[in-house]
């Protein structure tokens, strides 16, 4: 293995070949049921013949431009997130971390455009993850993600989960722009927001006149069993970031916003060379005409109520195991006694089931939105093997 890629990841040793829906097969020729998916990014697994068409197509016709001119894939998305979603604009990036620094920018530019300049305090929530950019680090607060990285970006506050109380205090400050959320936690441990307190920040938001940011990049896109996992509260924030699963594998982000919101996203405001550009056009159409459909929710539903009664089970059988069953739709999140790594790790050696790691000691299952329910048995039938292994270890430890 070369040793010229910066040190900052902490690789599973698996050498990735190739993938095909749910599987995903090592260079060493192993096969693995894959309930990671590029942390829920490949929302229709790996390889799908609709995105392979899609790249293909547009390959020999049309990869970069510049968002000088016109790009018709972008209107014809954009119209597709708009008629689909609270929103009415859109900017397209090529990450999850750009949506969020142009939601952030969004928000603070519509107060200055208000003539409010001041008005630059963002709050977010502890656990939350909202990517890598200084404003996304800044805004999730994470120290593990800012120390070293220079002072702290002044506005940037955050709240702890669930204190109604301070929530309510930062909505009333005078100079409070917006107040950013994953309604369902993703890195952070699958913490989903409750309905009832989704609809009263927006009640308070708005007797404040405060703007409202969803970081939906990872519970977004059906992943909850609804396009946008704020739809299951029946109400809407004024920005949202947008991107994972947005491209089905391909980089796209997006951030979206009501007219009003984006009122201060004038020419020259803000910019991206790659974003929106047209070979990621045409693959984003693809995805989201395929994850916007009765058949993929509906699957999202169906698989996610197996898996959620099925996890229960093992929760009731391996209480030295499992502690708690989280998350919304196919973002499930357990909360494990054991190390959430070394059990990830037993998962893939021993029974070739690949799930990611999440924060306060959970493991993620985020499988692809189209697993059928063959595949989800599996996957419990692993799980399970995987929960006998963890006993029998920490019983030969003890
Ligand atoms: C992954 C993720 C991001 C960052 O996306 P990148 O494409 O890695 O920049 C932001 N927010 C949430 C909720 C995410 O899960």
């Amino acid at each position: 293995m070369s040793g010229h890629l910066m040190g900052v990841y902490n690789r599973a040793p698996l050498e990735v070949d190739r993938g095909r829906g749910a599987r995903l097969w090592a260079t060493d020729g192993t096969e693995y049921l894959d309930c990671v998916q590029g942390i829920s990014t490949n929302g229709l697994g790996h390889a799908h013949p609709v995105l392979i068409e899609a790249v293909k197509e547009q390959a020999e016709k049309l990869w970069h431009v510049s968002n000088i001119f016109k790009i018709p894939g972008q209107e014809e998305l954009a119209d597709r997130l708009t008629e689909s979603s609270f929103a009415d604009v859109v900017f397209f990036t090529n990450s999850g971390t750009e949506a969020v620094e142009c939601a952030l920018k969004t928000a603070r530019k519509y107060h200055a455009a208000n003539g409010q300049p001041e008005r630059i305090d963002i709050y977010g929530f502890d656990g939350a993850f909202h990517g890598r950019t200084y404003g996304a680090i800044n805004a999730a607060a994470n120290p593990s993600y800012t120390e070293g990285f220079g002072p702290k970006m002044q506005g940037f506050h955050q709240l702890k989960w669930g204190d109604h109380e301070a929530l309510k205090a930062a909505i009333a400050e005078p100079n409070c722009a917006a107040i950013i959320v994953e309604p369902v936690q993703g890195e952070g441990g699958c913490r989903a927001m409750p309905d009832v307190c989704l609809r009263g920040l927006r009640e308070l938001c708005d007797q404040h006149g405060v703007l409202i940011i969803f970081d939906e990049v990872q519970c977004g896109m059906g992943r909850s069993g609804k396009l946008w996992a704020h739809e299951w509260a029946g109400m809407a924030p004024d920005i949202m970031a947008v991107a994972k699963a947005l491209g089905g594998g391909f980089p796209i982000g997006a951030c979206l916003a009501t007219t009003e919101a984006a009122k201060g996203m004038t020419v020259g405001a803000h910019g991206s060379t790659f974003g929106g550009n047209p070979l990621a056009m045409a693959v984003g159409l693809a995805a989201f005409n395929a994850i916007n459909s009765d058949a993929i929710l509906g699957n999202v539903n169906e698989i996610a109520g197996y898996l959620k009664q099925q996890l229960h089970g093992l929760k009731e059988r391996f209480p030295d195991v499992i502690e708690d069953v989280r998350g919304k739709g196919l973002l499930i999140g357990l909360k494990l006694v054991p190390n959430n790594r070394e059990f990830m790790g037993w998962a893939r050696d021993e029974q070739h089931l690949l799930i990611a790691g999440g924060g306060d000691n959970c493991v993620r299952m985020l499988p692809p939105l189209n697993l059928t329910l063959d595949e989800a048995r599996e996957a419990i039938e692993k799980l399970e093997r995987t929960c006998e292994s963890a006993r029998s270890k920490a019983k030969a430890a003890a």
